[in-house]
């Protein structure tokens, strides 16, 4: 079942989530939960979505990639959930995508972040997982882990020039986009 989606200046979104108890993992709960966010973010059309962005207070993201691709890019991700994540940047090298968020509805903003990264994490079994991301996975991974940071990718922006209403950029710039 979806839930409702926390808007930026709910506090929420400003506070580092806490850490999830390895035991809760496998309750029924927890699955109802995991289903209520993939529920949510197939509803409002994201492409990943954080715990705090439906106003639970727990590390926890999802993200999934189909095929999706505004940059002319084949990619693929299936569904994956993050639990309790820890993400180690493995370069200083940036690139820059469009971003949007759920929580930050109407806009667009441009964002550059490093290029690749690794996270570990707990998946949905409780079981410890590693990958190492490059472009535009990369990018998105760091865009919902820093939701249980507290963080939201205006914070990131640099310069405030490129920070545009979706339809503006659609009729304006409308090249790299970020869901
Ligand atoms: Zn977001």
């Amino acid at each position: 079942m979806k839930r409702l989606i926390c808007r930026m200046g709910n506090p929420i979104l400003r506070k580092r989530a806490q850490k999830i108890d390895k035991n809760s993992i496998k309750t029924d709960g927890f699955r109802q939960l995991l289903e209520d966010l993939k529920d949510s973010m197939d509803h409002y059309g994201g492409i990943g979505i954080a715990a705090p962005q439906v106003g639970i207070d727990l590390q926890l993201a999802l993200i999934e990639l189909e095929g999706i691709n505004r940059y002319g890019e084949e990619i693929n991700f299936p569904l994956t959930y993050f639990i309790n994540p820890e993400i180690t940047y493995l370069t200083d090298e940036l690139q820059g995508f469009w971003e949007g968020c759920l929580s930050v509805p109407g806009l667009r903003g441009y964002v550059e972040r490093p290029k690749k990264v690794r996270v570990n994490f707990l998946n949905q079994l409780g079981e410890e997982k590693e990958i190492v991301a490059e472009g535009f996975l990369a990018t998105v991974l760091q865009h919902e882990l820093d939701h249980l940071e507290g963080v939201l990718y205006i914070d990131r922006i640099k310069d405030f020039k490129l920070l545009s209403y979706q339809e503006e950029f659609e009729q304006f710039i409308n090249t790299k986009a970020l869901d």
